[in-house]
């Protein structure tokens, strides 16, 4: 571009490299748009033969995450979408339409919970929240309007695993659609499009990301409902930035090394705190998979501890929000996920000051055992 002017050339300069195609990793392309050589060119993307238009459609990165997680799920087809929520919110409008209803689990993430309590019915959709401990009870509730069954594979904060083969059985028995949060688990524990539920989605944000630096959401299940789950997501504007999405496929090379550290270290907290006499109760799930049964343990102190001390003698282990980073850190359902409950409503589902709960890292055990046996040891009433 040597015949050019200065503001010609700083956008047309040589030194372009936008092809490099033995790269070893992949380039993220942090690109709104895709440009075409000539009206051909164009043509063929709008009769399928040419991938990318637009970046808030379709992106290679947003699709390279998306195609990850769809084959550890081992189902046809996935999509990437700006946060977990946003991805729960496409796949329950891919199913229910305005006059139909949806089953939920009443023990989902407070997130979920309060997207199918409050907004669920500005879409023109009916919502019946049960406990999806007993499925006959599930059953009862289920109409002639129902079109799906939203549940968790492991929920928070207790840990209850969901009964996969009930769930699908009777989802197919009434003829409706059954989608599965699959958050905590993650595919290296359990594969739930594996056992027939219709959509599989995952706030990325957790163990599939596992650094705890990027906000993302991943659905998947079959063609047809991802296209539809697609559709939402590009028309709202949830789309998945590239960056976030080359972030999330980054850390997702190690999800199968961290899942297995850290499920081993959970289970190892969970026997030392098991045999803790400040600790009244212990909930670390069995039987989730060979692999393991994940790395969340939560706790429920007895009265000797003073709560308020525990969590400032905690050293290295920090207080977050959020869970699945490497590090281990402790969060209090009191105080942030289930803090726009009532007492009542806390009651019911055994949540109360004493419960902790801990998201085990990568660190080693021994430490983590340390740690959390010392800041008992400082908080002694
Ligand atoms: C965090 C979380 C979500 C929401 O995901 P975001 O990425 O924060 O939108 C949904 N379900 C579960 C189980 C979660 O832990």
């Amino acid at each position: 571009m040597t015949n050019t002017s200065f503001d010609t050339k700083i956008v047309h300069h040589k030194a372009d490299q936008r092809l490099v195609p033995n790269s070893k990793s992949t380039p993220i392309y942090q690109t709104s748009a895709f440009t075409f050589k000539d009206l051909d060119h164009l043509e063929s993307y709008y009769e399928g033969h040419s991938p990318y238009l637009y970046t808030r459609e379709r992106n290679p990165n947003t699709d390279e995450l998306a195609g990850t997680v769809a084959e550890l799920e081992e189902a046809p087809a996935g999509v990437a979408s700006s946060s977990g929520m946003s991805a729960i919110l496409a796949g329950i409008l891919a199913v229910a339409k305005p006059g139909d209803h949806i089953v939920a689990a009443e023990d989902v993430y407070g997130g979920s919970h309060k997207l199918i309590t409050k907004e669920l019915s500005t879409f023109g959709i009916d919502v019946t929240m049960v406990s999806f401990s007993n499925l006959e009870k599930v059953s009862e509730v289920i109409t002639d309007q129902t079109k799906l069954l939203y549940t968790e594979s492991i929920s928070n904060p207790f840990l209850r695993v969901e009964d996969l083969e009930g769930l699908v059985a009777l989802a197919r028995k009434k003829n409706v659609k059954t989608m599965v949060d699959n958050t905590f688990a993650t595919p290296y524990l359990l594969q739930p499009y594996t056992h027939g539920v219709d959509l599989v989605v995952h706030s990325g944000t957790k163990y599939i990301g596992g650094h705890s630096d990027v906000t993302c959401g991943v659905l998947v299940g079959n063609e047809e409902l991802v296209k539809a789950a697609t559709q939402k997501i590009v028309t709202f504007g949830a789309n998945l930035s590239p960056f976030e999405a080359w972030l999330t496929q980054r850390g997702a090379k190690t999800l199968g090394l961290r899942m297995k550290k850290q499920s081993y270290n959970a289970e190892q907290v969970a026997k030392a705190l098991g045999e803790h006499d400040a600790v009244r109760t212990v909930y670390y799930p069995e039987k989730v998979s060979e692999r393991g049964n994940g790395a969340i343990v939560t706790i429920e102190l007895n009265d000797s501890i003073d709560v308020e001390a525990f969590f400032r003698s905690l050293g290295w282990v920090k207080i977050a929000p959020t869970l699945a980073g490497v590090e281990t850190t402790v969060s209090y359902p009191v105080r942030t996920s289930h803090r726009a409950l009532s007492n009542t409503e806390r009651e019911k589902i055994g949540i109360n000051d004493y419960v902790i709960r801990l998201s085990i890292g990568i660190e080693d055990y021994e430490d983590i055992v340390k740690q959390l046996e010392k800041a008992l040891a400082d908080s002694k009433n």
